[in-house]
Protein backbone atom coordinates (compact mmCIF):
# COMPACT_ATOMS: atom_id res chain seq x y z
CA UNK A 1 0.00 0.00 0.00
CA UNK A 2 1.16 3.94 -0.86
CA UNK A 3 -0.95 5.43 2.49
CA UNK A 4 -3.30 7.20 -0.07
CA UNK A 5 -5.16 3.73 -0.24
CA UNK A 6 -6.75 4.19 3.45
CA UNK A 7 -8.26 8.10 2.63
CA UNK A 8 -10.96 6.26 0.41
CA UNK A 9 -11.36 3.14 2.81
CA UNK A 10 -11.97 5.65 5.57
CA UNK A 11 -14.68 7.30 3.73
CA UNK A 12 -16.53 4.16 2.55
CA UNK A 13 -16.53 3.00 6.19
CA UNK A 14 -17.73 6.52 7.64
CA UNK A 15 -20.06 6.78 4.77
CA UNK A 16 -21.09 3.28 5.75
CA UNK A 17 -21.16 2.22 2.22
CA UNK A 18 -19.45 -1.22 2.85
CA UNK A 19 -21.27 -3.05 -0.13
CA UNK A 20 -21.00 -4.05 -4.01
CA UNK A 21 -22.06 -0.82 -4.81
CA UNK A 22 -20.94 2.84 -3.64
CA UNK A 23 -19.33 5.85 -4.65
CA UNK A 24 -15.46 4.58 -4.06
CA UNK A 25 -16.32 1.90 -7.16
CA UNK A 26 -18.11 3.94 -9.62
CA UNK A 27 -15.28 6.45 -9.21
CA UNK A 28 -12.62 4.09 -9.74
CA UNK A 29 -14.65 3.00 -12.80
CA UNK A 30 -14.19 6.22 -14.19
CA UNK A 31 -10.99 6.97 -13.54
CA UNK A 32 -9.29 3.97 -14.96
CA UNK A 33 -11.49 4.65 -17.94
CA UNK A 34 -10.03 7.95 -18.12
CA UNK A 35 -6.47 6.90 -17.43
CA UNK A 36 -6.23 4.34 -20.02
CA UNK A 37 -8.44 6.01 -22.51
CA UNK A 38 -11.59 4.29 -22.64
CA UNK A 39 -15.00 4.99 -22.55
CA UNK A 40 -15.82 3.24 -19.76
CA UNK A 41 -15.22 0.21 -17.40
CA UNK A 42 -16.68 -2.30 -14.55
CA UNK A 43 -15.05 -3.15 -11.73
CA UNK A 44 -15.24 -6.47 -10.82
CA UNK A 45 -14.11 -9.38 -7.99
CA UNK A 46 -10.90 -10.94 -10.58
CA UNK A 47 -9.26 -10.61 -14.01
CA UNK A 48 -10.98 -13.99 -14.23
CA UNK A 49 -14.19 -12.97 -13.82
CA UNK A 50 -13.52 -9.74 -16.34
CA UNK A 51 -12.47 -12.41 -19.23
CA UNK A 52 -15.24 -14.72 -18.51
CA UNK A 53 -17.24 -11.51 -18.46
CA UNK A 54 -15.50 -10.36 -21.87
CA UNK A 55 -15.76 -13.76 -23.35
CA UNK A 56 -19.56 -13.53 -23.11
CA UNK A 57 -19.76 -10.65 -24.20
CA UNK A 58 -18.74 -11.81 -27.50
CA UNK A 59 -21.05 -14.12 -27.56
CA UNK A 60 -19.24 -17.57 -26.66
CA UNK A 61 -21.01 -20.38 -25.62
CA UNK A 62 -20.76 -24.55 -25.44
CA UNK A 63 -19.33 -26.16 -28.78
CA UNK A 64 -17.53 -22.52 -29.79
CA UNK A 65 -13.78 -22.23 -30.24
CA UNK A 66 -11.61 -19.91 -28.77
CA UNK A 67 -8.03 -18.79 -29.38
CA UNK A 68 -5.95 -18.04 -26.53
CA UNK A 69 -2.03 -17.36 -25.36
CA UNK A 70 -0.38 -20.43 -23.96
CA UNK A 71 2.42 -18.86 -22.65
CA UNK A 72 0.52 -16.82 -19.67
CA UNK A 73 -1.04 -17.44 -16.32
CA UNK A 74 -4.38 -20.21 -16.06
CA UNK A 75 -6.74 -17.46 -15.59
CA UNK A 76 -6.31 -16.55 -19.26
CA UNK A 77 -7.93 -19.42 -20.45
CA UNK A 78 -10.18 -21.16 -17.82
CA UNK A 79 -13.25 -18.86 -18.16
CA UNK A 80 -13.14 -20.61 -21.96
CA UNK A 81 -13.86 -24.18 -20.36
CA UNK A 82 -17.16 -21.95 -17.44
CA UNK A 83 -18.63 -20.96 -20.92
CA UNK A 84 -18.21 -24.67 -22.03
CA UNK A 85 -16.51 -23.78 -24.95
CA UNK A 86 -12.94 -25.21 -26.63
CA UNK A 87 -9.59 -23.43 -26.36
CA UNK A 88 -6.81 -23.78 -28.80
CA UNK A 89 -3.61 -22.76 -27.80
CA UNK A 90 -1.40 -20.04 -29.36
CA UNK A 91 2.47 -19.88 -28.93
CA UNK A 92 4.70 -16.56 -28.43
CA UNK A 93 7.51 -15.36 -31.01
CA UNK A 94 10.49 -14.81 -29.81
CA UNK A 95 10.75 -10.96 -30.19
CA UNK A 96 7.86 -10.09 -27.75
CA UNK A 97 7.53 -13.50 -25.99
CA UNK A 98 3.61 -13.04 -26.72
CA UNK A 99 1.05 -13.86 -29.43
CA UNK A 100 3.02 -15.25 -32.32
CA UNK A 101 1.60 -13.80 -35.61
CA UNK A 102 2.27 -16.60 -37.76
CA UNK A 103 0.63 -19.35 -35.41
CA UNK A 104 -2.24 -17.20 -35.50
CA UNK A 105 -2.50 -16.61 -39.06
CA UNK A 106 -1.88 -20.79 -39.52
CA UNK A 107 -4.28 -21.09 -36.67
CA UNK A 108 -7.12 -19.27 -38.16
CA UNK A 109 -6.43 -20.80 -41.92
CA UNK A 110 -6.79 -24.19 -40.46
CA UNK A 111 -9.98 -22.83 -38.90
CA UNK A 112 -11.34 -21.81 -41.86
CA UNK A 113 -10.80 -24.63 -43.79
CA UNK A 114 -12.82 -26.61 -41.52
CA UNK A 115 -15.19 -24.73 -41.55
CA UNK A 116 -15.60 -23.60 -38.17
CA UNK A 117 -13.73 -20.03 -36.76
CA UNK A 118 -12.94 -18.93 -33.02
CA UNK A 119 -15.71 -16.91 -31.57
CA UNK A 120 -12.83 -14.44 -29.91
CA UNK A 121 -8.92 -14.05 -29.13
CA UNK A 122 -7.97 -14.00 -26.37
CA UNK A 123 -3.97 -11.97 -26.64
CA UNK A 124 -2.31 -11.74 -23.24
CA UNK A 125 0.26 -9.06 -22.57
CA UNK A 126 2.99 -11.27 -20.86
CA UNK A 127 5.04 -10.16 -17.90
CA UNK A 128 3.75 -6.40 -18.55
CA UNK A 129 4.55 -6.11 -22.07
CA UNK A 130 2.32 -5.88 -25.00
CA UNK A 131 1.49 -8.39 -27.69
CA UNK A 132 2.10 -6.85 -31.53
CA UNK A 133 -1.51 -5.67 -32.00
CA UNK A 134 -0.40 -3.85 -35.52
CA UNK A 135 -0.12 -7.74 -36.37
CA UNK A 136 -2.27 -9.60 -34.45
CA UNK A 137 -5.41 -7.58 -35.17
CA UNK A 138 -5.31 -7.45 -38.74
CA UNK A 139 -5.64 -11.23 -38.77
CA UNK A 140 -8.53 -11.20 -36.56
CA UNK A 141 -9.89 -8.34 -38.25
CA UNK A 142 -9.78 -10.03 -41.87
CA UNK A 143 -11.72 -12.75 -40.10
CA UNK A 144 -13.76 -10.53 -38.16
CA UNK A 145 -13.39 -12.61 -35.10
CA UNK A 146 -13.38 -9.95 -31.88
CA UNK A 147 -9.89 -9.61 -29.84
CA UNK A 148 -9.59 -9.77 -25.62
CA UNK A 149 -6.55 -7.62 -24.59
CA UNK A 150 -5.59 -9.72 -21.47
CA UNK A 151 -4.17 -6.89 -19.61
CA UNK A 152 -3.76 -8.15 -16.18
CA UNK A 153 -0.12 -7.85 -16.01
CA UNK A 154 0.51 -4.53 -17.88
CA UNK A 155 -1.20 -2.03 -16.79
CA UNK A 156 0.90 1.18 -17.05
CA UNK A 157 2.32 -0.64 -20.30
CA UNK A 158 2.16 1.14 -23.87
CA UNK A 159 1.51 0.31 -27.16
CA UNK A 160 2.71 2.85 -29.88
CA UNK A 161 1.65 5.54 -27.92
CA UNK A 162 -1.63 3.88 -26.82
CA UNK A 163 -2.51 2.29 -23.58
CA UNK A 164 -2.70 -1.13 -22.56
CA UNK A 165 -5.95 -2.21 -22.21
CA UNK A 166 -7.59 -0.22 -25.11
CA UNK A 167 -5.94 -2.43 -27.51
CA UNK A 168 -8.51 -4.97 -28.00
CA UNK A 169 -12.48 -5.05 -28.40
CA UNK A 170 -12.63 -5.35 -24.54
CA UNK A 171 -9.35 -4.86 -21.90
CA UNK A 172 -8.90 -7.10 -18.87
CA UNK A 173 -7.14 -5.82 -15.90
CA UNK A 174 -6.52 -7.41 -12.48
CA UNK A 175 -5.80 -6.29 -8.85
CA UNK A 176 -5.20 -9.26 -7.43
CA UNK A 177 -1.87 -8.94 -4.63
CA UNK A 178 0.77 -10.10 -6.57
CA UNK A 179 -0.32 -7.18 -9.80
CA UNK A 180 1.25 -3.54 -10.48
CA UNK A 181 -1.66 -2.07 -8.42
CA UNK A 182 -3.69 -4.46 -5.98
CA UNK A 183 -7.30 -4.01 -4.93
CA UNK A 184 -6.23 -7.18 -2.66
CA UNK A 185 -8.11 -8.90 -5.40
CA UNK A 186 -10.40 -7.80 -8.40
CA UNK A 187 -10.19 -6.91 -11.96
CA UNK A 188 -11.81 -4.89 -14.52
CA UNK A 189 -13.58 -5.19 -17.87
CA UNK A 190 -12.48 -1.90 -20.13
CA UNK A 191 -14.18 -1.06 -23.52
CA UNK A 192 -15.81 1.93 -25.76
CA UNK A 193 -19.11 -0.09 -26.14
CA UNK A 194 -21.04 1.48 -23.15
CA UNK A 195 -23.91 -1.19 -24.18
CA UNK A 196 -21.84 -4.19 -24.11
CA UNK A 197 -20.55 -2.66 -20.47
CA UNK A 198 -23.98 -2.14 -19.23
CA UNK A 199 -24.85 -5.68 -20.03
CA UNK A 200 -21.64 -7.14 -17.98
CA UNK A 201 -22.84 -4.80 -15.04
CA UNK A 202 -25.83 -6.74 -15.48
CA UNK A 203 -24.40 -10.24 -15.66
CA UNK A 204 -22.22 -9.27 -12.95
CA UNK A 205 -24.77 -8.17 -10.15
CA UNK A 206 -26.74 -11.88 -11.17
CA UNK A 207 -28.64 -10.59 -13.83
CA UNK A 208 -31.24 -8.76 -12.02
CA UNK A 209 -33.80 -7.46 -14.00
CA UNK A 210 -35.50 -3.90 -13.58
CA UNK A 211 -38.30 -5.33 -10.74
CA UNK A 212 -39.20 -4.88 -7.39
CA UNK A 213 -39.43 -8.79 -6.73
CA UNK A 214 -35.93 -10.10 -8.13
CA UNK A 215 -36.69 -11.17 -10.93
CA UNK A 216 -34.30 -12.73 -13.28
CA UNK A 217 -34.67 -13.92 -16.91
CA UNK A 218 -30.66 -14.40 -17.86
CA UNK A 219 -28.04 -16.42 -15.64
CA UNK A 220 -25.57 -14.15 -13.64
CA UNK A 221 -22.75 -14.04 -11.67
CA UNK A 222 -22.27 -12.30 -8.29
CA UNK A 223 -19.02 -10.45 -9.65
CA UNK A 224 -18.87 -7.06 -8.25
CA UNK A 225 -16.16 -5.70 -6.86
CA UNK A 226 -17.06 -4.12 -3.37
CA UNK A 227 -17.14 -0.09 -2.33
CA UNK A 228 -14.45 -0.86 -0.17
CA UNK A 229 -11.78 -2.80 -2.53
CA UNK A 230 -12.73 0.07 -5.14
CA UNK A 231 -11.54 2.73 -2.79
CA UNK A 232 -8.16 0.67 -2.60
CA UNK A 233 -8.01 0.52 -6.36
CA UNK A 234 -8.41 4.63 -6.41
CA UNK A 235 -5.33 5.28 -3.58
CA UNK A 236 -3.01 2.58 -5.78
CA UNK A 237 -4.08 3.74 -9.09
CA UNK A 238 -2.93 7.01 -7.73
CA UNK A 239 0.94 5.57 -7.84
CA UNK A 240 0.88 3.40 -10.84
CA UNK A 241 3.22 5.69 -12.45
CA UNK A 242 5.60 5.63 -9.89
CA UNK A 243 5.54 2.07 -9.99
CA UNK A 244 6.16 1.69 -13.46
CA UNK A 245 9.34 3.58 -12.86
CA UNK A 246 10.48 1.78 -10.34
CA UNK A 247 10.00 -1.61 -11.67
CA UNK A 248 11.81 -0.53 -15.08
CA UNK A 249 14.58 0.47 -12.57
CA UNK A 250 14.54 -2.48 -10.64
CA UNK A 251 14.96 -4.28 -14.63
CA UNK A 252 17.87 -1.77 -15.29
CA UNK A 253 19.89 -2.72 -12.66
CA UNK A 254 19.40 -6.30 -13.55
CA UNK A 255 20.36 -5.76 -16.75
CA UNK A 256 23.55 -3.84 -16.01
CA UNK A 257 24.75 -6.13 -13.39
CA UNK A 258 23.56 -9.64 -15.67
CA UNK A 259 23.97 -8.58 -18.89
CA UNK A 260 26.68 -10.32 -20.91
CA UNK A 261 27.09 -13.23 -19.12
CA UNK A 262 27.36 -16.39 -21.22
CA UNK A 263 23.85 -17.73 -21.77
CA UNK A 264 21.93 -15.21 -19.74
CA UNK A 265 19.14 -13.15 -22.34
CA UNK A 266 16.43 -11.01 -20.80
CA UNK A 267 13.12 -10.49 -21.87
CA UNK A 268 13.09 -8.06 -24.84
CA UNK A 269 11.22 -4.77 -25.33
CA UNK A 270 10.15 -4.34 -28.98
CA UNK A 271 10.43 -0.61 -30.08
CA UNK A 272 6.79 -0.58 -30.42
CA UNK A 273 6.20 0.39 -26.98
CA UNK A 274 6.96 0.46 -23.22
CA UNK A 275 6.69 -2.61 -20.63
CA UNK A 276 5.37 -2.17 -17.29
CA UNK A 277 8.22 -4.16 -16.71
CA UNK A 278 5.93 -6.02 -13.75
CA UNK A 279 8.71 -9.45 -13.59
CA UNK A 280 11.76 -8.95 -14.42
CA UNK A 281 12.26 -12.25 -16.57
CA UNK A 282 15.60 -13.33 -18.65
CA UNK A 283 16.43 -16.66 -19.80
CA UNK A 284 19.11 -18.93 -18.74
CA UNK A 285 19.89 -21.04 -22.13
CA UNK A 286 21.70 -24.14 -22.45
CA UNK A 287 25.12 -22.79 -22.42
CA UNK A 288 24.86 -21.02 -19.52
CA UNK A 289 26.76 -22.46 -16.17
CA UNK A 290 23.59 -23.58 -14.21
CA UNK A 291 20.30 -24.04 -15.14
CA UNK A 292 17.16 -21.84 -13.19
CA UNK A 293 16.60 -24.64 -10.98
CA UNK A 294 19.68 -24.50 -9.64
CA UNK A 295 19.11 -20.39 -9.13
CA UNK A 296 16.49 -20.69 -7.92
CA UNK A 297 17.43 -23.25 -5.41
CA UNK A 298 20.30 -21.06 -4.19
CA UNK A 299 18.33 -18.17 -3.55
CA UNK A 300 15.87 -19.88 -1.32
CA UNK A 301 18.80 -21.22 0.64
CA UNK A 302 19.15 -17.45 1.52
CA UNK A 303 15.03 -17.17 1.81
CA UNK A 304 14.91 -15.33 -1.76
CA UNK A 305 11.78 -16.42 -3.86
CA UNK A 306 12.41 -16.59 -7.25
CA UNK A 307 10.10 -18.39 -10.02
CA UNK A 308 10.53 -20.15 -13.22
CA UNK A 309 8.23 -18.56 -16.15
CA UNK A 310 4.64 -19.41 -16.72
CA UNK A 311 4.38 -23.01 -17.70
CA UNK A 312 2.54 -22.96 -20.91
CA UNK A 313 -1.41 -24.49 -21.11
CA UNK A 314 -1.01 -26.35 -23.56
CA UNK A 315 1.58 -28.36 -21.17
CA UNK A 316 -0.62 -28.50 -18.69
CA UNK A 317 -2.84 -31.83 -17.11
CA UNK A 318 -5.80 -29.90 -17.12
CA UNK A 319 -5.64 -28.48 -20.63
CA UNK A 320 -4.62 -32.08 -22.20
CA UNK A 321 -5.75 -32.43 -25.69
CA UNK A 322 -6.67 -29.36 -26.40
CA UNK A 323 -4.92 -28.46 -29.89
CA UNK A 324 -1.53 -25.72 -29.46
CA UNK A 325 -0.30 -23.40 -33.16
CA UNK A 326 3.67 -23.51 -32.46
CA UNK A 327 5.33 -20.49 -33.57
CA UNK A 328 7.31 -22.38 -36.38
CA UNK A 329 6.75 -25.90 -37.53
CA UNK A 330 7.43 -28.70 -35.09
CA UNK A 331 9.12 -25.66 -32.97
CA UNK A 332 7.47 -24.75 -29.60
CA UNK A 333 9.06 -21.40 -28.57
CA UNK A 334 6.56 -21.02 -25.21
CA UNK A 335 8.38 -24.53 -24.35
CA UNK A 336 11.71 -23.32 -24.27
CA UNK A 337 10.71 -20.38 -22.44
CA UNK A 338 9.32 -22.48 -19.85
CA UNK A 339 12.48 -25.20 -20.07
CA UNK A 340 15.04 -22.03 -19.62
CA UNK A 341 12.92 -18.78 -18.45
CA UNK A 342 13.47 -17.10 -14.65
CA UNK A 343 11.65 -14.68 -12.59
CA UNK A 344 13.62 -12.46 -10.37
CA UNK A 345 12.46 -10.70 -7.51
CA UNK A 346 10.65 -7.77 -8.78
CA UNK A 347 8.69 -6.18 -6.14
CA UNK A 348 8.41 -2.45 -6.34
CA UNK A 349 9.23 -2.12 -2.50
CA UNK A 350 12.53 -4.38 -3.34
CA UNK A 351 15.41 -2.23 -1.66
CA UNK A 352 18.40 -1.57 -3.82
CA UNK A 353 20.73 -3.19 -0.98
CA UNK A 354 18.30 -6.33 -0.88
CA UNK A 355 18.51 -6.01 -4.88
CA UNK A 356 22.57 -5.62 -4.71
CA UNK A 357 22.17 -8.89 -2.75
CA UNK A 358 20.72 -10.81 -5.06
CA UNK A 359 22.39 -10.26 -7.95
CA UNK A 360 25.63 -11.00 -6.12
CA UNK A 361 24.16 -14.36 -5.43
CA UNK A 362 23.49 -14.36 -8.96
CA UNK A 363 27.00 -13.42 -10.00
CA UNK A 364 28.41 -16.23 -7.66
CA UNK A 365 26.59 -19.03 -9.07
CA UNK A 366 26.87 -18.28 -12.73
C1 LIG B 1 -3.50 -12.54 -12.85
C2 LIG B 1 -3.86 -12.86 -14.24
C3 LIG B 1 -5.18 -13.18 -14.61
C4 LIG B 1 -6.29 -13.40 -13.63
O1 LIG B 1 -6.53 -12.34 -12.78
P1 LIG B 1 -7.16 -12.65 -11.33
O2 LIG B 1 -7.51 -11.28 -10.83
O3 LIG B 1 -6.10 -13.32 -10.53
O4 LIG B 1 -8.37 -13.49 -11.55
C5 LIG B 1 -5.44 -13.38 -15.95
N1 LIG B 1 -4.49 -13.32 -16.88
C6 LIG B 1 -3.21 -13.04 -16.56
C7 LIG B 1 -2.21 -12.96 -17.65
C8 LIG B 1 -2.84 -12.83 -15.23
O5 LIG B 1 -1.56 -12.61 -14.92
Amino acid sequence: MSGQEIEFVKEAFTSNWVAPCGPNQEAFEQEMAEYVGVKGAVAVSSGTAAIHLALRLCGVGPGDVVFCSSLTFIGSATPILFLGATPVFIDSDPASWNMSPPALETAFAKAKSKGKLPKAVIVVNLYGQCADYDSLKPICDRYQVPLIEDAAESLGATYRGKASGTLGKFGVLSFNGNKIITTSGGGMLLADDLDALNKARYWATQARDPALHYEHSELGYNYRMSNVLAGIGRGQLKVLEDRVKTRREIFDRYYQALNGIVGVEFMPEPSYGQSNRWLTVLTLEKNCKASPLTVINRLDAEDIEARPVWKPLHLQPVFKGYQYYPHQLESSFSDKVFQYGLCLPSGTNLQVTDQNRIVSIILDIL
